[in-house]
This record gives structure tokens, sequence and C-alpha cells, in this order.
């Protein structure tokens, strides 16, 4: 063979390989598309069946509204970072965000005032102690750990300190900032449920003391009353698990709405938010749900949880009994069950 042809052999070659490899991926795409499709429905719907029946658990009883909801409804949606849709049971139905709305103010507060504003005035290490602990602003305060006095975003007192971060002049500003951001996650108006509120409003003496022990270590950056009041709403709006796998799947998408193609934050925020709910998102039972899950989550009272898989996906799910650290009961069983089913665990070194 001459030289010429030895040429004309190696082109034929490398062009043949290319089709191959090009053609076969994506007729790998395509088989893939829809089993990948498949399998997630599959896994929420097996989820769903599998814990209907658990009964464990108790409705939050502190606040009057929460105690009276219906423990049969339970629901499970998963968002994709490329907009897909997936649900089972009611999945659709509205209850009151609470604790998991500290992380979109968080998310908030951080676009617009910076990481170093958060680390230095709020902190962001896990306290261990429960979320409405007075005693851990005391530990903090002593510089125990060296967190500020607040502990980290996600605990109350962090959350309340956050609160008094938002930007705007008067507190009508202030929670139009936090609502319309919680808005961008969602990809749709959320509103207030003036029911939770009230009740909220008429029993929150306990958050009310601790913005006043915050004030008094130079620890809340605005007016005591004013920030509980804003807190309080922050905790009062309606979502539903469809909301929250939307709202988790745009801090998966680094902090771009895959339903709506709408940036909310940036991508340095989204991470941020992330690592602060890995730290401290399951209130004092973190570090177990951490070990079991593998995922960024954050649970509220009202019965929801997000979970969330960086660059892939979230899950949300609604199911009102808690566990005796607040936690939604079938809520974290669903997640463990689907995280597993999924290969989602961010720390296996199978991870899909
Ligand atoms: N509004 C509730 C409180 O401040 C929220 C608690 C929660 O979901 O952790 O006590």
């Amino acid at each position: 063979m001459n030289k010429k042809k030895i040429l004309q052999l190696c082109t034929f070659l490398v062009l043949t390989n290319t089709f191959l490899t090009t053609f076969s991926n994506s007729a790998t795409a395509r088989e893939k598309a829809p089993t990948q499709t498949t399998l997630i429905q599959k896994t929420i719907e097996q989820a769903y069946t599998k814990f209907k029946p658990v009964q464990d658990g108790q409705n939050a009883s502190y606040i009057p509204y929460l105690a009276k909801a219906d423990s049969a409804l339970y629901g499970i949606a998963i968002v994709t970072v490329d907009g897909q849709v997936f649900k089972v049971g009611n999945a659709d139905h509205n209850f009151p965000v609470e604790s998991v709305s500290k992380i979109f103010t968080l998310a908030d507060v951080l676009q617009k005032k910076g990481a170093d504003t958060i680390l230095r005035k709020v902190g962001v290490n896990a306290t261990g102690l429960p979320f409405n602990s007075v005693l851990a602003i005391e530990l903090n305060n002593d510089k125990l750990g060296g967190s500020p006095p607040a502990g980290n975003p996600l605990v109350n007192a962090g959350a309340i300190a956050t609160a008094s971060l938002v930007e705007g002049k008067t507190v009508e500003a202030k929670w139009k900032s936090v609502l319309d951001t919680a808005s961008a996650f969602a990809g749709h108006p959320l509103h207030l449920n003036e029911d939770v509120y009230q009740s909220e409003m008429a029993s929150n003496q306990h958050n009310q003391a601790i913005a006043i022990l915050l004030h008094s270590y130079d620890a809340l950056y605005a007016d005591p009353m004013e920030t509980v009041d804003l807190y309080t709403r922050e905790c009062s709006y309606d979502v539903n698990a469809l909301d929250l796998a939307t709202m988790g799947a745009t801090l998966a998408n680094g902090g771009t709405n895959p339903r709506t193609h709408l940036p909310v934050v940036n991508a340095t925020t989204s991470a941020h938010v992330l690592a602060v709910m890995a730290t401290a998102g399951l209130y004092n039972t973190t570090g177990e749900w951490l070990f079991k899950v593998g995922l960024p989550g954050k649970s509220g009272v009202g019965g929801g949880i997000v979970a969330v898989v960086p660059g892939k996906l979230a899950i949300g799910v609604y199911s009102s009994r808690l566990d005796t650290a607040g936690n939604s009961v079938r809520g974290q069983l669903a997640v463990q069950f689907i995280a597993e089913a999924l290969g989602a665990n961010i720390f296996s070194s199978k991870a899909q």
C-alpha cells in the first residue's frame, strides 16, 4: 500500500467510527429518555404505595392551624433540570410552607447581600440543638464553635436574623421581596395563607423572645417585632409538593427555574443554599438524614420536604405527620426510597 492509500483508509476508518458512535449515542439517548422517564414515575408510585399505610408521627400541635391538617393526604412530585414533571397522590394539595421557606429567603439575602454577610452575621454551622433553641443562641454567643449567635439560617434564630437582612424600606417591601423570590422559584405567584398567619401570630411568643435575645446581642439587623412579623409571613405562604419539587429543581439547576426557564438566583447562591441545607435542613436529625439519604434537604412542620439532587432533579413530598424533630415521617421514608432507587446519593461512588 502506498502512503496515499494508507491515508485514505485511515480517513475512512475515522469517519466510519465517528458515524457509528454518533448513531449509537443518539440511539442510546432515544432509548434512555423513555426508560429514565418510566423509571422515575414507577419509583414515585412505588414510594407512594409502600408508605401510604404508615401512620407514625403526629401533626405539629403547637400551631393550631397545622394540628387540624388532614393526615391522610400524601403527595410526591419530582421535577428534573430539563423541566420534566412527575407526580403521584395529593401532589397539588396546598399546605403551609413553614420552615422550608427559610431556604428561599436565604437565597434572596445571599443573592442581594453576598455570602460574607451570611457568614459573618448569621453563621452556617449546625447547632446540634432543636430548631427553636434559645440555648443555642447562648452557646454560640459564647463563641463555642466560633459561630455568630444566630447559628445558621435554617434554625429559627438564624432564619429570623436572615429575615432581618432582607432588603426593603418597609415590612411590606421586604415581604414583597421574600414572596417574589419564592414565587420565582415556584414559577407562579404564591400566596399568604391568612389563617395560618393569624394562627401563628397569636402563638409566636417564643419567636418574639428569640428576636429580642438576638437584638440584645446586636445580632438582629432590623426592628425585632417587625422582623418576627416578616418571618411569620414567610412561614405562612402556601405551597404543594409540585411547587417544592420545582423550587428544589431550580436550585438543582444552578438557580434557573427549569419550567419557566427564568433565572432566579445565580449558581453560587444555589450552591451555598444547598450546602446549608446539607448541614442543617432536617432540624437536629440532619446528620442521620444525610447519612441515610445522601442529599441536601429541607423540611417544615407543615409536612413538606424538598430534597435536591444537584444537576439532576428535586423531590417534593407532603404528608403532615411529623417525627419528634419536626420532619414528615412519610416524607423522609419516600425520599430515602426514591434516592436509593434512582442511585441519587451524592456521596455514593455508584451515583447515576
Ligand atoms: N413557623 C414555625 C415556627 O417558627 C416554623 C417551624 C418549622 O417549620 O420549623 O415555629
